[in-house]
């Protein structure tokens, strides 16, 4: 397969690289491979960086076959690895049992929990201290108003973390790609990405909230930009200061109330 990238992804792909010290010299490097089309160009693009880079880093594959009904097209997966010249490992697992039918209150969290747990085990069993993932820049709007709707935090994931469990270190190389500029480039290989066998899939909070960005964009172009800037963190941004405990609290309102009250009760506030 021939291994190049347009200007403009290559320019996107060494900015998070250099911004966020992606890669150095050394590095070995595990890519959770779905298969789908995300995951697929990470593993293209990333090989693109390493024809490319002025320091020497090793790439390899895992995937995680989830066991669902319809199991993983691993032949073809195998071929796509094969013609980047990348070593795949396939991980057979039975999370998908375990998140949809016996723990059915969540089941994207607990199904990405197991799946990063084993792709970060594969690496530290196979010498990887990196692990690279295909989150890209929507992804990130989309989980840091989901992480807000859905539980009160104002969080997103980071596109360089340390895991001391594990010792690895995950980098998502994608952060300054969109979604539809990874789809529309993915459509010009020989290779179609494997559907995702998942019966959840067009049914996540994910895809409610990746609804409610579109329609609101299509009202106000500046919404997802908008999200996109609130995203970075801002010595000026105006947010409470975090909830008292109720230690904190009974204090306070001693130290407030009593000469007027002598009440000590803070619910009484
Ligand atoms: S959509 Fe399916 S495969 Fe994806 S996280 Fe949810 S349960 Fe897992």
């Amino acid at each position: 397969m021939q291994l190049a990238l347009p200007r403009y992804y290559a320019r996107r792909l060494w900015r998070a690289v250099i911004e966020f010290e992606l890669l150095e010299e050394g590095d070995r490097v595990l890519v959770g491979f779905s298969g789908g089309k995300d995951s697929s160009f990470l593993l293209y693009a990333l090989r693109v960086l390493q024809e490319n880079s002025p320091f020497r880093f090793e790439l390899g594959a895992v995937h995680v076959d989830l066991g669902f009904d319809t199991p993983s097209d691993v032949p073809l997966l195998e071929d796509y690895c094969r013609q980047l010249d990348v070593p795949l490992i396939v991980q057979e697992t039975q999370i998908a049992e375990i998140a949809l039918h016996r723990r059915r209150e969540n089941p994207c969290s607990s199904c990405a929990y197991f799946r990063r747990a084993v792709v970060n085990q594969t690496a530290a069993a196979h010498r990887y201290n990196k692990v690279a993932y295909a989150h890209h820049h929507d992804d990130a709007v989309e989980t840091f108003l989901m992480s807000q709707l859905y539980s009160g935090r104002l969080q997103t994931f980071l596109p360089k973390s340390y895991l001391e469990k594990t010792n690895v270190t995950v980098i998502r190389p994608l952060v300054y790609l969109r979604e539809r500029e990874i789809k529309e480039f993915i459509e010009t290989l020989p290779y179609k990405p494997m559907p995702s066998p998942c019966p959840m899939q067009g049914r996540t909070h994910r895809h409610k909230v990746k609804d409610l960005i579109e329609g609101l964009t299509r009202e106000n172009p500046f919404v997802y930009t908008n999200l996109a800037a609130a995203m970075r963190e801002d010595p000026a941004a105006e947010l409470w200061p975090r909830a008292a405990g109720r230690e904190e609290m009974r204090k306070k309102h001693r130290r407030i109330m009593r000469p007027a009250a002598g009440d000590d009760d803070p619910q009484s506030e």
